[in-house]
């Protein structure tokens, strides 16, 4: 085992008590569920299941097919806490990302325990335990099943694995961490396969995604360091895509030579637009995204606007421009 990176603090020491004395637990993921919250989620729940503990894991979202091959994927509802469950909720920035699951008076005066990565967390738990440094939530809860002393079953190292994989893109995003790659290799040694997790979550993908991508990289409009995209709701049917995410096109868009930022607007009706950011490594664009009443990282961030593709172009694209022009006010030799 390696030397614990996250469960010295005293923050740790209150949630491994706290989930420690609890008999019944409620684990919720956020919506749009990702591999970091899904695995994360099944991670401690397989983990807490070993201590005879009673475990429910909730999502207001069904889980994608791509994380449909994680073991006890099917276990997930939309279902609300019980008065007598410790709720834990794991990679979530801020209680709207619980969606219908997020139920002010079922979460008011009851311990919630927070455990997250992102920067913009909005520290919403009774107990806040939130490290930036790590890449994925999966990489916290690994040592917080190990400071609970469950065994690293095959369950569990398959779930997290998938956490950290899904989260560093395959350890490319710019936080992976040694710490993320020592992880990974105690979870492979566990049992999880590398090879099948990367083939399920990012190489295998619908035929209508790929024509999907192609669409909207069609109608990508580049200026002076900012790169962006519709995925609107007729792109999605001239592709047949259903309610396809086109995942993955935000961090396509920023690997042109020229981009700084992308964002991607994502239609999901006439007023409700998912804005997908990404930034390159010293770009912070989290604080764009908080700002728009989302979160995210640095790196990548995101938000939901109530408005219609035409507005919330106006309203994001200013402020993007504004970032990148201060930067390059910073950068210009004086
Ligand atoms: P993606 O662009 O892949 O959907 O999300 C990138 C990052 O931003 C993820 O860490 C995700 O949790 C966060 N994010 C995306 N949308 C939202 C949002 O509406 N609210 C918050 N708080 N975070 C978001
Ligand atoms: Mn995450």
């Amino acid at each position: 085992m390696s030397t614990p990176r996250f469960t010295t603090s005293s923050t740790a020491a209150q949630a491994i008590e706290l989930i420690t004395r609890a008999r019944k637990l409620f684990v919720t993921a956020h919506i749009a569920p990702d591999g970091d919250t899904i695995g994360s989620a099944l991670g401690l729940d397989w983990g807490l299941t070993q201590l005879g503990k009673e475990v429910r894991v909730s999502c207001a979202d069904p889980v994608p097919e791509s994380f449909r091959f994680l073991p006890g994927a099917d276990l997930f509802h939309a279902v609300l806490p019980e008065p007598d469950e410790l709720v834990v909720v794991p990679d979530s920035s801020d209680p709207q990302r619980l969606g219908a699951v997020y139920v002010p008076e079922l979460f008011r005066n009851r311990p919630v325990v927070n455990i997250d990565h992102h920067v913009t967390n909005v520290r919403f738990g009774t107990i806040n335990w939130i490290e930036t440094a790590a890449a994925s939530t999966a990489e916290i809860i690994l040592e917080l099943v190990q400071a609970l002393d469950t065994g690293l079953d095959q369950n569990i190292a398959v779930c997290l694995l998938t956490g950290i994989v899904t989260d560093t893109l395959v350890f490319r995003t710019s936080n992976t961490t040694a710490g993320s790659l020592d992880a990974a290799a105690q979870l492979m040694r566990a049992g999880a396969p590398l090879t099948p997790i990367v083939e399920q979550t990012f190489n295998t993908r619908e035929l209508s995604d790929l024509k999907l991508q192609g669409l909207i990289l069609a109608g990508l409009v580049v200026e002076d360091g900012l790169i962006w995209a519709d995925n609107s709701m007729q792109v999605r049917r001239q592709a047949g895509a259903g309610d396809n995410h086109g995942s993955g096109i935000g961090t396509l868009l920023l690997s042109a030579r020229t981009a700084q930022v992308s964002v991607l607007f994502i239609e999901r009706d006439k007023n409700t637009i998912e804005v997908s950011f990404r930034a390159r490594p010293g770009v912070d664009i989290s604080r764009i995204a908080f700002g728009f009443g989302g979160g995210g990282h640095p790196q990548a961030a995101g938000c939901t606007l109530n408005a219609a593709l035409l507005e919330a172009h106006e309203r994001v694209l200013p402020a993007l421009r504004v970032l990148l022009q201060a930067r390059r006010a910073e950068r210009r030799p004086s």
